[in-house]
């Protein structure tokens, strides 16, 4: 089995065929986690994991849908649109059974509006998050956290998300979704006691940094994810991701900590239903 913690086959790329993607998914014995960005991609998650064996949901609002604005990412352009943190809604969505998790939330200093104010947007990022550290107390549920930092210095949002993080601690932690960063700010999220999730970025990342971590992460708080349909690992460069696709994050951990594939799948799952409280 192998467990694919971060996926959006909830979100619109995968409307038309998501049944074949899910069937393709338990074929190959993958179990994922599909989340939410905001209310509407949160509900589906939630109707997706009661309606399919083996998914799950987390449900939050992601930092880049506080603002309106025109987002390119890979090749797509898509609008964000503004949303409200309902926290009502998500208190309803948080209670059910399915919902293992709150997130994605957290902090994006990537994808801002520069003509906004900045210290006021990312002042409204931090309020976001903290209201969905509240929620996940409240449903000891652990928190899925995005972080990406400005074009101009990429570590300035995990500082920043450190910085919350250890004001308002979660009580039952989460996972550091898609990291992105390097060794020395790995651990002090590591410290803290989060988990740190991998996708098919660690297949074709030159800097070497991801290589790093990797290989030193505590085998105990890893895990990995595909993000699809984004991040499409080698060799399916792309092509949109699909949980499947997880298969090639395993086995580049495998390679980089030398293990058997087997037994990066079986330290990996293992991590994914301790911190997701899980039984598949
Ligand atoms: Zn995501």
């Amino acid at each position: 089995m192998l467990f694919d913690t971060h996926a959006h086959v909830n979100f619109n790329d995968f409307k038309d065929d998501h049944e074949d993607v899910l069937t393709r998914a338990r074929e190959k014995n993958v179990v994922m986690i599909n989340v939410g960005s905001q209310i509407s991609t949160s509900e589906r998650a939630a109707e997706m994991a009661v309606k399919y064996a083996k998914t799950f949901a987390a449900v939050g609002l992601h930092p880049i849908h506080l603002q309106s604005f025109e987002v390119k990412e890979e090749g797509l352009t898509f609008m964000s649109r503004a949303e409200d943190f309902d926290v009502e809604a998500y208190a309803l969505l948080a209670a059910k059974d399915q919902v293992v998790a709150i997130g994605e939330c957290g902090l994006d200093y990537y994808h801002i509006d520069l003509n906004g104010d900045l210290d006021l947007i990312k002042q409204k990022q931090k309020q976001v998050l903290n209201l969905q550290i509240d929620l996940a107390n409240q449903h000891e549920l652990p928190l899925i956290l995005h972080c990406r930092g400005s074009k101009m210095n990429p570590q300035d949002a995990y500082k920043d998300l450190l910085r919350e993080l250890k004001k308002n601690l979660p009580r039952k932690r989460g996972v550091l979704h898609c990291f992105g960063s390097n060794w020395e700010v790995a651990q002090e999220f590591l410290e803290l006691g989060f988990y740190l999730g991998f996708t098919g970025v660690i297949t074709f990342d030159k800097t070497g940094n991801l290589a790093e971590v990797v290989r030193n992460v505590p085998e105990a708080q890893m895990l990995v994810e595909t993000d699809c349909p984004y991040l499409t690992p080698d060799p399916y460069r792309g092509k949109r991701n699909e949980p499947i696709y997880v298969e090639y994050v395993v086995k580049k951990i495998a390679e980089l900590r030398n293990l058997s594939f087997e037994q990066a799948a079986e330290i990996t799952t293992r991590n994914a239903k301790n911190l997701f409280n899980v039984v598949v």
